[in-house]
């Protein structure tokens, strides 16, 4: 089985591929690519010594990367140096860039980023998704691609794949959309309906986010919890630097635990889960306000005023989370938790009774909560970058494709 570019990052460089002469060569390649893209610009004999291979084999390699447009050279290195000047390696600006795209209940959004993680081009479109049919929503997402592709390609650019994160259920097969209860989309398959002449993949948006973390975060542990919110409530288990699954690709549904057996009904079915505690339109009813656009916007801005429903509401929700994640924590010994999303622009006033409830509750040392510096678009960065990861894991096989 073939994995989608996504599953296939986090589990380590080259791993899937064949131990072969060939594997052997491709994983090297992948290596030099990861050496370049976190430490460069570097020399050939320091990334030499950085991956543990002569010099004269990682030379070999650079040529290869050099010659498909991978990795440039700068020019020499430090002049003055005793010696023949290395020149400096770094990686391309053009060429192979990763496209992610997020379909949110009140937005599409879509961006493009090359190999050296910067953002080259985006395409955002406000309005409500929830209640309408999947196929004129992905066509105005396919429009936005087609824009957001254009402009990469006028600056050399070219698309390495795409990867669509959704606020839903996503069976293994990356592509189809079994239950987005905030959409109201049951067994879609959004590869039928979104078609691009480049690989594609469907994911969920709490995992995208929480890889945008691990790759993006600043000092992320490679063993964490993290949390995200829009209407519903993602989580997504990353365990030593990878996303733990589940059999059906579903773990993470934290929205979805009880917090009060014999709470109100949920969408999903049962009754009492987190969501209906800790959900922006749960915390919105609970402060007695309407639920408009800006819902974060709202309940953030009054918080700051120090309307007392505002902020009692918004305890209430930590508390709530708190009980959540205490279960999530006592069952996988986490190193920390992360607020992410929706939820880092409420922390302030979400964290004092969230960390109090896992205080109390965790059998362990208190596990640590921190605040995602990435802002709402983590899960379209983490989307974009899981290309990008693809592209650094095996260069050759996707510049071949270019
Ligand atoms: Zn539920």
């Amino acid at each position: 089985m073939t994995a989608p570019p996504h599953e296939a990052h986090p589990t380590g460089v080259g791993r899937a591929l064949p131990n072969t002469q060939q594997g052997m060569r491709r994983r090297n390649l992948a290596k030099v690519m990861h050496t370049v893209n976190a430490e460069g610009p570097l020399s050939r004999a320091a990334v030499a010594s950085r991956i543990g291979l002569t010099r004269a084999a990682v030379s070999t390699l650079v040529d290869e990367l050099i010659r498909s447009g991978l990795l440039e050279e700068l020019g020499p290195e430090r002049p003055g140096r005793v010696g023949r000047p290395g020149s400096a390696l770094a990686v391309s600006g053009r060429g192979p860039a990763g496209i992610g795209a997020e379909v949110g209940v009140d937005h599409l959004a879509v961006c493009a980023v090359d190999l050296r993680g910067e953002v080259r081009s985006r395409a955002v479109r406000h309005g409500g998704n929830r209640g309408r049919d999947p196929e004129p929503v992905i066509e105005e997402l396919g429009e936005l691609v087609r824009r957001v592709v254009a402009e990469a390609e006028s600056e050399g650019l070219w698309p390495a794949g795409l990867a669509v994160a959704v606020p839903g259920l996503v069976a293994r097969d990356a592509r189809t959309v079994v239950r987005a209860p905030n959409l109201d989309w049951r067994d879609r398959d959004l590869g039928d309906l979104l078609s691009v002449d480049f690989p594609l993949t469907v994911g969920n948006e709490a995992n995208f986010g929480a890889l945008a973390e691990l790759w993006l975060g600043d000092g992320t542990p490679r063993d964490f919890l993290h949390v995200s919110a829009e209407i519903g409530i993602g989580a997504a288990v990353v365990v030593d630097g990878g996303l733990l699954r589940g059999t059906h690709g579903f773990a993470g549904e934290l929205g979805h635990v009880p917090v009060q057996p014999d709470g109100p009904d949920c969408p999903c079915g049962g009754r009492g889960c987190l969501e209906q505690y800790a959900g922006e339109e749960a915390v919105l009813r609970a402060a007695g306000l309407e639920p408009g656009e800006d819902r974060v916007g709202l309940l953030a801005g009054r918080a700051a005023e120090g309307d007392a429903d505002v902020r009692r509401a918004l305890r209430d929700a930590g508390t709530a989370l708190g009980i959540a994640l205490t279960g999530a924590v006592n069952l996988l010994d986490p190193e920390s938790v992360v607020l992410g999303g929706a939820l880092a622009g409420l922390a302030p006033w979400l964290l004092p009774s969230l960390e109090a409830e896992l205080d109390r509750r965790t059998a362990g040392p208190a596990c640590p909560v921190s605040v995602s510096g990435l802002g709402p678009e983590g899960p379209l960065l983490g989307a974009a970058h899981s290309v990008v990861r693809g592209v650094l894991d095996d260069p050759v096989a996707v510049a071949e494709r270019g």
